[in-house]
């Protein structure tokens, strides 16, 4: 596999100054501030390179919607990587963090900005504090500040820790969070780049995608282009944990196949079991099976098998794992999560919940699938932000793809829970029409009962 992020990557000290100069640091950013911001702006556009951190949009693009002109502009990297199954970034920043320091002012200069802040999670402490030295380091060295290496060119850079919310990583909740409010998702538009941090245009990019700008202006853009697939370019870094023998970060090339980046480098399932279901791009996408596995990894064909490579974080699920406990630490998650601003959001994932746990406590009827399913439905789309959607989209394909296993674990918990068996239920559902109305209110008011097991261990 071809690397460009992790070449050196495992290399003792790479966070120092002096090792990353001595693999080729910062000249990248010498070669681009002799070059003009607009030449530097079009090897980026050339270079094709979509977001990495979840949305996958062409990132020179982001840059050229920045007005022009003397105003206050922000370049803001979110470093917030709260996607559950996602630690690329973390590595990135704990080992090479001048690698995200030179691509920063890359993208400050070709974007005409100058000041710039990194939005880090409040738990990464130790990279918060690598990432500090780091910038220290470059300012006494003259990368950062005033006059950077005698261009005339300035930028500040500032390392802002948050306090622990997913939401946070929401680029407009973020900006509320940074601005020292409650991060609360915005109304869009206006869109960052018009109105983002202090009202001002701002340019938010992923660490990964910042960290990759280095290498694509040592390369040329056009040359960075040819890497991967069309529409997919270059490489990406992906997160590997769950059922698998050798979880942990890998590069890849877009567009290789699923099952190599699965079997091949993570060496597939330790049981020796069969994949059974997989999360292409963290806990928010919707799920792929088994018979899914020779999809390649990239924006288009993800899209195209219905899913999304997003933070680019694989989750793994062999057959011994039983679907209704991933559905229920994805639902507690994103309701735990969700910041309550919208009413889909914060009302469909506590409901979704619930529904799951009266499943488990032997509660449920096969109805109760197909209200989880529609409930889902009417929060896609219907949000602020795409937090919501994020529980929906998984919970969604789960029960699309695993009815059957539900309805089995649904019949097993009413007899273990003494109910009566569902052909009893569906029989009083036929004879009065009624029943099926009053037991959607009671889906909404009984709550579940105490005591049965729910999971808590791996997301998987
Ligand atoms: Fe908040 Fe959820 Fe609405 Fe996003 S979708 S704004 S997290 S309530």
């Amino acid at each position: 596999m071809r690397k460009l992020l992790f070449d050196y990557i495992d290399e003792p000290h790479l966070n120092t100054l002096a090792v990353y100069e001595r693999r080729g640091g910062y000249q990248s950013l010498r070669t681009a501030l002799a070059m003009s911001r607009e030449d530097v702006l079009s090897s980026l556009m050339d270079a094709n390179i979509r977001g990495r951190g979840g949305a996958g949009f062409p990132a020179g693009r982001k840059i050229s919607f920045l007005p022009k002109g003397d105003m206050d502009k922000y370049l803001v990297c979110n470093a917030d990587e709260s996607e559950p199954g996602t630690f690329k970034d973390r590595e990135l920043m704990q080992k090479s963090p001048h690698m995200l320091i030179e691509g920063i002012v890359i993208a400050a200069y070709a974007g005409g900005l100058d000041r710039a802040f990194i939005y880090i999670r409040g738990e990464y402490q130790l990279q918060g504090d690598i990432m500090e030295a780091a910038i220290a380091e470059a300012a006494e060295a003259g990368y950062l500040g005033a006059n950077i290496l005698d261009t005339g060119i300035s930028l500040s850079l500032v390392l802002h820790r948050g306090a622990g919310a997913y939401i946070c990583g929401e680029e407009t909740g973020l900006l509320d969070s940074l601005e020292g409010k409650r991060g609360n998702p915005r109304l869009k538009p206006p869109f960052p780049a018009v109105e983002g941090l202090y009202a001002g245009p701002t340019l938010i990019n992923n660490v990964e995608t910042l960290a990759t700008l280095p290498t694509i202006i040592r390369m040329t853009g056009a040359e960075y282009a040819k890497i991967g697939v069309e529409n997919s370019t270059g490489t990406k870094l992906v997160s590997i944990s769950g059922d698998v023998r050798r979880p942990g970060n890998y590069e890849i090339e877009l567009g290789t196949p699923s099952r190599e980046i699965i079997y091949g480098l993570a060496g597939g399932p330790p049981s020796g079991k069969p994949v059974k279901f997989w999360f292409p791009g963290g806990s928010s996408a919707p799920v792929l099976t088994g018979s899914d596995l020779d999809i390649p990894y990239d924006f288009d064909s993800l899209a195209k098998a219905g899913t999304m490579l997003g933070s680019g974080a694989i989750i793994v699920a062999d057959e011994s794992r039983r679907v209704i406990d991933t559905m229920y630490k994805v639902a507690k998650f994103y309701a735990h999560e969700s910041c309550g601003k919208c009413v889909p959001c914060r009302e469909g994932t506590n409901w979704t919940q619930k529904m799951v746990s009266r499943i488990y406590a032997g509660e449920a009827t096969p109805m109760d699938l197909d209200i989880m399913a529609s409930v889902q439905e009417q929060i896609i789309g219907n949000c602020l932000c795409v937090l919501g959607d994020a529980m929906a989209m998984p919970i969604g394909s789960l029960i699309e793809k695993f009815r059957p296993e539900l309805e089995a674990e649904i019949e097993a918990a009413r007899a273990a829970a003494g109910a009566a068996p569902l052909d009893d239920v569906v029989a009083i559902g036929v004879a009065s029409p009624d029943w099926i109305r009053w037991s959607i209110f009671w889906v909404q008011l009984v709550p579940s009962r105490q005591g049965t097991h729910l999971p808590h261990d791996s997301w998987a």
